[in-house]
């Protein structure tokens, strides 16, 4: 099943490039440099805001095909002879209220227990019909016929089946909110979840404590530039091993003068970016899997000592890595 239209969409908003200035003499630079500070700090309050909630998706897009795969199976379910276009299930409420219930970890979430939930939204009605006719001896004869359709309840109506509290219900009325508007944000006052096929790309080195520089804007501690820091650097002992964040294909093994040995993987929708590493253990098209090491920790390219630069992008679209650990 090809992604829903909402979600390519969003992919092809193009990225904005937030890159820091560049000036040509020594004064202009330092000009240049100070009010693009100022600037890149008035951004970054602007930007900082929605960027907080720019977590996980509220749902990935395989997770939202079966989703609608396994809601269309049970649409199909209420087609009858009486009514032949039957009821048509809303995929998305669905969707929602397992993202209430399974709190936004959809792994666990089987295609019956996704059908089972569709159910709640169909109310089965049925009807005696009596047939009275004569036959040529004028003997009376009664046929009884069942007629049977089905109608569409409203998700008021199955939060009340399910017995949601009203907090719940509100939680669930934003998670739709949220799949309506696309699906890259989860509700309101929702973390990311971590989420099973995911794991921190250097063993043992903690996400909060070995962070030496966040996700977002930052004056750039060689060219003391504003710019726009695109992944996370994590440090790390030089030759610590660094180890693939998901399933994939390795798309570059590549060098150049900012990320020094770098390593770029593929993997579905999403895509990674290991830099500075002292070492490169894989090659191009080579197939990893989570967890593989794939190289290790090291200070080439721009670098003031040894971590790893980690970026990750979803449709292409940079991401904050700390909001899929
Ligand atoms: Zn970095």
């Amino acid at each position: 099943m090809a992604a829903p239209a909402w979600l390519v969409k969003l992919g092809k908003i193009a990225a904005q490039d937030l890159a820091g200035t560049e000036a040509g003499e020594k004064v202009a630079k330092a000009i240049a440099a100070v009010v693009s500070a100022v600037i890149a700090g008035l951004l970054s309050l602007l930007i900082a805001v929605p960027s907080a909630f720019l977590h996980i998706p509220a749902v990935e897009v395989e997770e939202a095909a079966n989703f609608m795969q396994a809601v269309k199976e049970v649409s199909e379910t209420t087609v009858t002879d009486d009514d032949p276009e039957g009821v048509e299930i809303p995929w998305k409420e669905v969707t929602a209220v397992a993202g209430v219930l399974y709190h936004q970890d959809f792994s666990g979430v089987s295609e019956g227990e996704i059908k089972r939930l569709a159910r709640y939204w169909i109310e089965k009605h049925e009807k005696k019909d009596k047939d009275v006719w004569y036959d040529e001896q004028g003997k009376k004869h009664v046929d009884i016929e069942i007629i049977t359709w089905y109608t569409l309840r409203s998700m008021g109506e199955v939060l009340d089946e399910l017995n949601f509290s009203k907090e719940d219900k509100e939680i669930t009325f934003n998670y739709l909110r949220a799949l309506n508007e696309g699906g890259m944000r989860p509700p309101r006052g929702w973390k990311a979840v971590p989420r099973q096929g995911w794991c921190w790309p250097v063993p043992g080195y903690d996400k909060a404590r070995d962070i030496s520089s966040a996700y977002g804007f930052r004056v750039h501690p060689i060219d003391n530039l504003p710019s726009f820091h695109r992944g996370v650097d994590i440090v790390a002992g030089r030759g610590t091993i660094v180890v693939s964040a998901k399933d994939g294909i390795v798309q570059t093994v590549g060098e150049d003068e900012t990320f020094g040995r770098y390593l770029v993987i593929e993997s579905g929708l999403y895509t990674f970016k290991y830099a500075h590493l002292q070492k490169v253990l894989v090659s191009e098209g080579e197939q990893v899997e989570l967890g593989d090491v794939i190289g290790r920790v090291g200070n080439t390219g721009k670098s003031t000592g040894p971590h790893l630069h980690f970026e990750v992008k979803f449709l292409g679209e940079h991401q904050n890595p700390l909001n899929f650990f």
